[in-house]
């Protein structure tokens, strides 16, 4: 059975004190209804990864995540990240791909192959990033995106290794403005990711990966979402900055 997984992206919000409160926060609160395949992952800033991991350590299913990684595994990349560092304080997941990441820092699919590479040598697992911005939408070019985006920066994995990744869709236009898609356009285009996921690895495969939504998820909306038959949870960007917001959501897993 695939995982089930809310995960949360803090981006660059929470200086360390606050990103403890709120992370103490979600554990106490999550710890017991959290189980079987269902995880939670939080993505925070760099500073805080060794703290929460300590934390989220012995506890069911609760896992800690980085928003980034360097596609090196180490050497003179002044300011960067490794994803040996991040697994060394515990880290079990990175966020690849997101459109922020893509749009501010100029990250293709290319250096996306690369950072997933480096990412899974190290046992981490990338929650990979995809989808479509609102003009590639308008004009009628969200499946040849996503599937562009799939098949460059992940399609030349093994089975084995495809396997170790969640995919995350998030459609650009939809992530920080408060439109949603509507869980129709979201179950839409999650069939069709598990579908090329069918075609380029088979059936087996694409059965067990775990597919999140991602754009204006809040504890309103998130049930209609996760009900549906290809949603497999969300990626949770601003409702996860509240502990109420994001519990709620968790809570919305069945
Ligand atoms: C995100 O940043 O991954 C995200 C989905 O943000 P938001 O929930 O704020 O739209």
């Amino acid at each position: 059975m695939r995982k089930k997984i809310v995960a949360g992206n803090w981006k660059m919000n929470k200086d360390y004190s606050e990103g403890l409160s709120l992370f103490s926060e979600v554990l106490n609160m999550v710890k017991d209804e959290v189980r079987g395949e269902q995880q939670v992952v939080v993505c925070a800033p760099y500073i805080h990864l060794h703290s929460l991991s300590a934390l989220a350590k012995g506890t069911n299913n609760v896992f800690v995540g980085a928003q980034n990684a360097h596609q090196e595994a180490s050497g003179a990349y002044t300011g960067e990240i490794s994803t040996g560092m991040l697994k060394s304080v515990g880290v079990e997941y990175v966020i690849l791909g997101h459109s922020e990441r893509r749009q501010y820092f100029g990250e293709n699919n290319e250096l996306l192959a690369k950072k997933t590479n480096t990412a899974l040598a190290n046992d981490l697992k990338p929650i990979f990033c995809i989808g479509e911005t609102l003009a590639e939408r308008e004009s009628n070019q969200h499946f040849d995106v996503i599937k562009t985006q799939l098949a460059e920066a992940t399609f030349h994995l093994s089975a084995e290794d495809f396997s170790k990744l969640v995919i995350a869709y998030e459609p650009v236009w939809a992530i920080g403005t408060g439109v949603t898609a509507s869980s129709a356009q979201a179950q839409e285009i999650h069939a069709f990711i598990r579908s090329e996921v069918a075609a380029k690895y088979g059936a087996e495969v694409a059965e067990n990966t775990t597919i999140l939504y991602g754009g204006s998820c809040n504890p309103g909306n998130a049930a209609e979402l996760f009900a549906q038959k290809d949603i497999d949870g969300g990626l949770i960007g601003g409702a996860s900055l509240k502990s109420r917001d994001f519990v709620d959501i968790v809570k919305t897993f069945n």
